[in-house]
């Protein structure tokens, strides 16, 4: 059984085609830079003899539809024309299902349009999804597609966890409230953070951290989000790599009487240019943390600041929930920076919170722990595996439906 998994996004298009027996990646690629004088392809894909390949190509890709074609040819010219032939589905992440999506949808035009309805809330993500559904369909009429909302998982949040303290007819009209994202990280790391404790989902509470240059945090109470970080858009909650998080309100208007910038400079100064960019001068990690250990201030001001407001969000949680069985740790810098877990977990023993050392500096892929042995509170580390999440919800979705 074969599901295509497509993520589409406004210059870019990435791809997974899975064999859903045994969770293989037959092939994998991106195109990037679509519109541009040139675009480019990578795409990696499993040979007949068991081993992978991969071949990048530039040419200029002037829409999506015309990415999905060359998506298609390069497949089919590296042998993979048997298996989209065998397609069972096509699973789409889309950005927001704002309060319509609870669950994943086999996509029909009424699905169509209640994305494009959404598109107010997420302008830069939802059409860009579309553009990917749309091309999927012509090229694929007959495979049941199903989109997978981002926003999906948080939509078990309590109404005093979604509402903002605003007028509430703002609710009423504009559907302004917290919603969520990297919901299907968050779910997919609950279902592994409970298969590697042995216990089922649903006895047990999570904090989940997705920490990547997009970072949040999420509740998780018997495998349902009860809150989480991010909240009508993906700024508020965390620091992240270009993003502020949580500030005072009031700092947009302040910002704009000092130096005269227009609420657009405003929203992409808060968006792309705050954060760990804002305070060290750059957003990946890893350049972080070596210009820290090379001795730059505000490279270690930044790491601190990161790893206090997670500390926040855990003691939050924690409260939230009344008693804690573990803390999950996802994306690039979850899953790969030893420092961001153990500042993030230092000083908690109080909570039954403690990371052993030797644990947290060693590395693997797969799920593991870091905590200490006689820790009340595990401390996991779980690789996500969005495009997985989507693929395994994209045939549970098909098959539901018939
Ligand atoms: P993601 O958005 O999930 O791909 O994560 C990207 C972030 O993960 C970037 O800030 C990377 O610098 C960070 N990252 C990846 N590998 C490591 C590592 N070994 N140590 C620290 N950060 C890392």
């Amino acid at each position: 059984m074969n599901i295509l998994v497509i993520n589409s996004g406004s210059s870019s298009i990435k791809y997974q085609l899975f064999d859903m027996s045994n969770n293989s990646v037959l092939a994998s690629g991106i195109i990037e830079r679509i519109g541009e004088p040139e675009s480019i392809l990578k795409h990696r894909w499993l040979k007949s003899d068991g081993r992978h390949e991969k071949i990048s190509l530039t040419q200029k890709i002037a829409g999506h539809k015309e990415g999905f074609q060359w998506i298609k040819r390069v497949a089919e010219d590296t042998g993979l024309s048997n298996k989209l032939k065998e397609l069972f589905g096509i699973g789409h992440r889309v950005v927001h299902g704002g309060e319509i999506f609870q669950e994943p949808a086999v996509v029909n035009d009424e699905v169509i349009e209640a994305i494009q309805k959404m598109s107010a809330l997420a302008p830069l993500h939802n059409p860009a999804n579309l553009t990917g559904i749309e091309a999927a369909f012509k090229d694929y009429p007959d495979v049941p597609q199903v989109a997978v909302f981002d926003t999906a998982f948080h939509q078990t949040m309590p109404a005093h966890a979604f509402h903002y303290a605003l007028p509430y007819e703002l609710y009423k009209d504009y559907h302004i409230r917290r919603y969520g994202f990297h919901g299907t990280s968050h779910q997919f790391v609950s279902k592994q953070a409970a298969l590697y404790l042995g216990r089922p989902l649903k006895e047990l509470n999570l904090i989940t951290l997705h920490l990547g240059n997009g970072a949040s945090a999420a509740a998780v109470r018997g495998g349902r989000s009860i809150d989480t970080s991010m909240g009508l858009t993906p700024l508020e909650g965390l620091i992240m790599g270009t993003r502020c998080g949580d500030i005072d309100p009031s700092l947009p208007f302040y910002i704009a009487q000092r130096s005269g910038l227009s609420t657009n400079d405003i929203e992409t100064m808060l968006n792309k240019e705050s954060g760990l960019k804002g305070i060290s001068g750059v957003n990946d990690m890893r350049e972080i943390i070596s210009r820290a250990e090379k001795g730059d201030d505000l490279a270690s001001l930044s790491i601190g600041m990161f790893c206090y407001r997670i500390k926040k969000y855990i003691g939050a949680y924690y409260a939230v929930m009344g008693s804690l069985d573990a803390i999950v740790f996802t994306g690039g810098i979850g899953e790969n920076s030893a420092i961001v877990r153990r500042k993030s977990c230092e000083e908690l023993e109080g909570l039954g919170i403690s990371i052993d050392e030797n644990k947290n500096n060693s590395s693997s892929l797969k799920a593991r722990e870091v905590n200490q042995d006689n820790a009340p509170v595990k401390v996991l580390v779980v690789p996500t595996n969005e495009e997985l999440e989507i693929a395994r919800q994209t045939v549970e979705t098909i098959l539901a439906a018939k």
